[in-house]
């Protein structure tokens, strides 16, 4: 007997005609054939896979992964893999997807005056936005004091601090890649954001024939690549499932003494919750409704599947191409535009994170009883900007660059070790905000240079 879902699919995309005609055939089978195609049909499974819209099947995905976490910790492992090959795939096309789309929207925006402008608003807006952020930050937590009285002992060990973080005077000169090859395989954003915007600025300046051969070539491996990312996207639910389970197990076992820390340290990460909500749910749509004169209702639920996505894997880095995908296709922002802000965004444009270094430090600052002064206040607003745009996009980056804050005020570097219990669960939030930041600028910049968008 012929497989019922072949079947069925000989009945769809058919002209009328045909679909009578293989219905007339399918007529003459047998009743029981009759029956199950019946039945096939009426529940049209196939279709079912790709009718659900991806954020509800992200949405699902999420809470089934941390019901599985919290009731088989001992299972994760077998579906560990999953997350991992998922991350491998997005992570596959990341850097491709940089080179090949900073390459041509730079090379499709012309003259240097346009880039030079493009490039001051973005990061006019990075830099405005992220200042946004800290103050929010520093405002709630000298209001709630969620470090004052809070216990030393209960700190955990963390090693080797110190040794892990470049100088900002090193960060910026390794901007410029002594081997681009290298900086590729690394996976050093900073250099292969420089490196792509100089190849895709040079291009303009070639000769006709040889820059619009270039340009097609680049083109088209932009598109190809684009292709596999959409590839590698659909399995965002099963990848987000397996990862949602993962960290909850994690966390189940890290500690049974889950309401411990969350008696400890809930004060603390109420304080950078609200000051994230705040800002995503306020100051970000603010900016996108007055900078942009965009709906910032409809700019958010187009922006679901990457928001849950840069959730549930804690990577600016890895969320990228789905950001992207998001803002040309839902918000109908330009390659160009789209191409050049997210992923300068996704390396530099850190709103969650810079908001979180501030408490975190405050925290620090309140928990060892030290009265910071007024200018050892502005060194952290200062430095936690630093850090923010310091912090790579990979999970838990941002806990690595705070020891850049702490040393400018002095303050010692376990202090770190007072805040990593949450800190795993604080990086899913702060990275949604780090990514809807970078969306934000892409709708604004897009509106300011005349672009007629679907928000
Ligand atoms: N995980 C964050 C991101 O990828 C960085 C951080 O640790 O704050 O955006």
């Amino acid at each position: 007997m012929d497989d019922p879902f072949v079947t069925n699919d000989r009945l769809r995309g058919c002209t009328t005609g045909q679909r009578n005609r293989n219905l007339k055939d399918l007529s003459t089978q047998k009743p029981v054939r009759i029956l199950s195609l019946a039945f096939h049909k009426r529940i049209n499974m196939p279709a079912l896979r790709f009718k659900l819209a991806l954020h509800y099947q992200i949405i699902i995905a999420l809470i089934a992964g941390v019901f599985f976490g919290y009731l088989t910790p001992d299972t994760v492992a077998y579906t560990n893999w999953i997350g991992d090959v998922f991350l491998r795939g997005l992570n596959m096309v990341v850097v491709p997807l940089i080179l090949l789309s900073i390459t041509t929207g730079v090379a499709s925006v012309g003259s240097g005056d346009n880039l030079g402008r493009l490039g001051l608003k973005t990061m006019g807006y990075y830099l405005l936005s992220t200042l946004i952020a800290i103050l929010t930050g520093f405002f709630l937590v000298n209001l709630i004091k969620p470090g004052v009285g809070a216990e030393l002992g209960f700190k955990m060990p963390v090693d080797n601090l110190s040794a892990i973080t470049d100088s900002f005077g090193t960060t910026l000169i390794k901007i410029v890649p002594s081997n681009i090859f290298e900086a590729l395989s690394q996976g050093q954003m900073l250099s292969i954001i420089f490196f792509a915007i100089l190849l895709g600025y040079f291009i303009t300046k070639m000769d006709e024939k040889p820059q619009k051969l270039l340009v097609d070539v680049f083109n088209a491996a932009l598109d190809a690549i684009m292709k596999i990312t959409l590839f590698v996207i659909r399995f965002t639910p099963i990848g987000v499932f397996s990862i949602a389970a993962k960290v909850i197990a994690q966390q189940i076992q890290m500690g049974n003494q889950i309401s411990e820390v969350f008696s400890r340290l809930g004060l603390y990460f109420i304080t950078v919750l609200i000051g994230l909500m705040i800002h995503g749910f306020i100051t970000l749509p603010l900016t996108v409704k007055l900078l942009g004169h965009a709906n910032p209702i409809k700019h958010m639920k187009n922006m679901t599947t990457p928001l849950l996505t840069a959730f549930s894997t804690s990577s600016s880095n890895a969320t990228l191409p789905l950001t992207m995908e998001a803002v040309e296709f839902e918000d109908g922002v330009s390659n160009k535009i789209a191409s050049f802000t997210l992923p300068l965004g996704a390396t530099v444009n850190m709103n969650g994170t810079a908001l979180y270094e501030c408490v975190a430090v405050m925290f620090i600052a309140q928990a060892y009883g030290v009265d910071l002064s007024f200018g050892q206040q502005l060194i952290v607003i200062f430095t936690a900007l630093l850090a923010a745009i310091g912090s790579a996009g990979i999970p838990m980056a941002g806990l690595v660059m705070m020891t850049v804050v702490l040393k400018a005020v002095g303050l010692p570097l376990e202090g770190i070790g007072l805040i990593l219990a949450v800190d795993r669960v604080l990086d899913m939030f702060r990275t949604t905000i780090n990514v809807y930041g970078d969306t934000c600028c892409a709708v604004i910049i897009a509106k300011s240079e005349g672009e007629v968008l679907k928000v």
